[in-house]
């Protein structure tokens, strides 16, 4: 068989197959960058529907911090959030949230906390890391990122806060990029957040009492049997008081309804003040109050009692009409010890609250302003 010649020269041919190589190459570089583009967007999208799906404020946060950094493989993440009128620190204070434990969240009462700083209240700012201007978003991390993303997170036309990003590399976030991705970021993390917040603050409304604003009969009873479950757990006693303001019915006749509810509110803040934070506090009826104290003994609560009855008697009450009202109160006081009481954890409860009643019993019957044990 004759072979049929090519039509091209060698040379030609040596150099297509290079070049197709090169193409090929080049088709293989480009699909790679195509599978680890849509990678990356997964697991943006796997993020933002994570991030929307927190209930709890906490679980928010970890995830932001937490996944955020992970997803977008950065270095440092910060966030700001505007409390004005610190309602958010109190209602994470009131449920135990412990703020150190998220040293890259700060609160901040108003916007001239943020500082000399070129952020923009509607855009990401992106670009090089400068210490005037950025320091102060990123001081809870030793080092310094090289490249910033300071994003605005904005609910209904208000600034709710500042996400910050911060990476090792120069080139991560340039002024000149586009930031419609940051952008679409800020809005699905403010979601998020006020998302949160609205739900946490339904559960803080239900578990509230709306006056003295301490924690409600339902709060205290709920509490109470967690509680007890932990003191099993760890074998350590709790304390339970039963506070009832004296002669109370007296107060509102001489200073009317408002002035009671003033010494209502303030009674409730002295109670609290000699309390610890992991104790917990009730207002459980009109002008009854009920105390959990948290791995406390006998002479320790009796001590905290004592406390709180002299703190009381000791000042008159400033109402809201300028007036002084002088005021007592009797606190009937309980221990429950795991190893004593075995039962069943709500008849548990149960007895403790009765005890702790009768002990209260026990001080209005010998005089008033007085604690009594049983
Ligand atoms: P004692 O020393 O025996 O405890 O006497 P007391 O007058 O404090 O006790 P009593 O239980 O007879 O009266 C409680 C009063 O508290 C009756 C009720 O009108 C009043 N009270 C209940 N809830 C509120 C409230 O939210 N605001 C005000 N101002 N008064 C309330
Ligand atoms: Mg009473
Ligand atoms: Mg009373």
């Amino acid at each position: 068989m004759k072979s049929v010649p090519s039509p091209y020269p060698e040379f030609e041919i040596a150099e297509l197959q290079r070049e197709n190589q090169t193409l090929r190459q080049q088709l293989q570089q480009i699909l790679e960058q195509a599978h680890r583009n849509q990678n990356i967007m997964e697991r943006h999208q796997r993020f933002e529907l994570d991030a929307i799906a927190c209930t709890k404020f906490e679980e928010l946060i970890a995830h932001i911090f937490n996944a955020l950094a992970q997803t977008s493989e950065l270095e440092m993440v910060t966030l700001m959030l505007l409390d004005p009128r610190q309602e958010l620190a109190a209602m994470l204070a009131d449920q135990r949230v412990e703020l150190h434990a998220y040293p890259h969240l700060k609160l901040i009462s108003n916007q001239r906390e943020l500082g000399s700083s070129d952020l923009s209240v509607h855009k990401p700012v992106l670009g090089p890391y400068m210490s005037t201007r950025h320091d102060h978003l990123f001081r809870s991390w030793s080092a310094r990122p090289r490249s910033v993303a300071a994003i605005p997170l904005r609910r209904q036309q208000k600034l709710i806060g500042f996400l910050n990003l911060g990476s090792q590399h120069a080139e991560r976030f340039q002024r000149s990029m586009a930031t419609d991705f940051i952008e679409r970021l800020g809005s699905v993390i403010a979601i998020a957040l006020e998302n949160v917040l609205n739900n946490e603050k339904l559960v803080y409304i239900g578990l509230t009492d709306p006056l003295t604003k301490i924690s409600n009969r339902r709060y205290v009873e709920q509490r109470m049997l967690e509680e007890i479950n932990r003191a099993r757990r760890q074998h350590y006693s709790i304390a339970c008081m039963f506070l009832d303001i004296d002669f109370f019915k007296r107060i509102n006749d001489q200073f009317g309804h408002q002035g009671g509810d003033d010494v209502l509110c303030e009674v409730a803040a002295r109670i609290k003040a000699e309390l610890r934070l992991s104790d917990t506090l009730g207002r459980f009826g009109g002008e009854e109050f009920v105390a959990l104290l948290i791995n406390t003994r006998l002479e320790d609560a009796l001590q905290v009692a004592e406390r709180i009855r002299r703190s009381i008697a000791g000042t008159a009450c400033r109402l809201s009409d300028g007036s002084r009202c002088q005021t007592s109160i009797s606190i009937g006081l309980t221990i429950m010890d795991p190893l004593l009481h075995r039962g069943e954890v709500s008849a548990v409860a149960r007895d403790m609250l009765s005890r702790a009643d009768q002990a209260l019993y026990g001080a209005k019957h010998h005089g008033r302003n007085q604690v009594c044990y049983q």
